[in-house]
């Protein structure tokens, strides 16, 4: 699953899509039949029509990150509008000159203008766990309005340490993992770099929140911000399925130390490899109290 570093890349490459204006949209059986069926994969909207009719006609104005989530501001003399993207598990976007992509798994296709140039840009999505959605305001957007500030900034990790506090205050039980995990606390942490920042603090993933201090929470918060900086500078990690718009992979799983590891690259003792929540855990007992 795309983290904020591939998030962030996707959105720098995406970024050459602004000022274009949305000339039609296409969508795929798959997507069509699933509505049928009340499932609404991909796009969350109800009614497949309203969807395309609110697009078409409005110039894309900025395209930024929030979280794991993409954001197009859009606009026409009306009423502007703004779209949602989340990549899910295997989620991305191609643009090209091809107005019928020849990549499986094609499940929208945008013709963008510009003066007088035409592209296509793709959503492909095999699993189909990504989202797409249109909206009138970016406040519309219940997700947002819980979500911790960008991790950048001073701001972000004086947030990590309020929300620490008030865990801490009510005892709470939940696991450092699961903190780091909920972008309330913290965005953009997934489960790969979850592991790899609680390793290099040589912290046990399923530690207690409240019982760690506040001193060790500020250095696992800054340990994640370098990871996600270290990263986005290698172009992502191209575990799964993630890729660079233009086929190129990154190269950010070459420095992970835990994830998905055997030995332990501290005491080389054996990973104890387990399932936390769902997700995937790596971790050394030795290294990690
Ligand atoms: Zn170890």
């Amino acid at each position: 699953m795309p983290e904020l570093p591939e998030v962030q890349l996707v959105v720098d490459d995406l970024k050459t899509i602004e000022g274009y204006t949305i000339e039609s949209i296409s969508l795929s059986d798959r997507i069509k039949l699933s509505h049928r069926q009340g499932k609404m994969a991909v796009v969350k909207h109800e009614n497949l029509q309203q969807f395309e009719q609110s697009l078409i006609g409005q110039k894309i104005n900025t395209i930024e990150r929030r979280g794991k989530y993409i954001v197009m501001q859009l606009t026409n003399p009306i009423n502007d509008k703004v779209v949602i993207a989340h990549l899910g598990m295997s989620g991305r976007f191609e643009i090209n000159t091809n107005r019928v992509s020849s990549i499986p798994h094609t499940h929208t296709t945008f013709e963008l203008n510009y003066e007088t140039k035409t592209v296509y840009l793709h959503y492909i999505d095999p699993r189909r766990f990504g989202e797409l959605r249109v909206l009138d305001h970016i406040n519309e957007f219940k997700p947002f309005q819980q979500m911790a500030p960008e991790p950048f900034g001073i701001e972000g990790e004086a947030y990590f340490i309020d929300r620490f506090k008030q865990f801490k205050l009510n005892r709470s039980t939940i696991s450092i993992k699961q903190f780091i995990m909920d972008a309330e606390n913290v965005v953009g942490c997934g489960n790969i770099y979850a592991n790899e920042a609680l390793f290099i603090c040589r912290i046990h993933p399923l530690r207690k929140v409240h019982v760690l201090t506040e001193r060790k929470m500020r250095e696992l918060y800054k340990e994640i911000v370098k990871l996600f900086i270290k990263s986005i500078e290698r172009g992502g990690s191209s575990i799964h399925s993630y890729v660079h718009m233009d086929g190129e992979i990154g190269s950010m799983q070459d420095e992970f130390l835990i994830y998905q590891k055997k030995l332990c690259p501290i005491c080389q003792k054996k990973v104890t490899s387990r399932r936390i929540n769902q997700r995937n855990s790596f971790y050394c007992t030795n290294c990690q109290k």
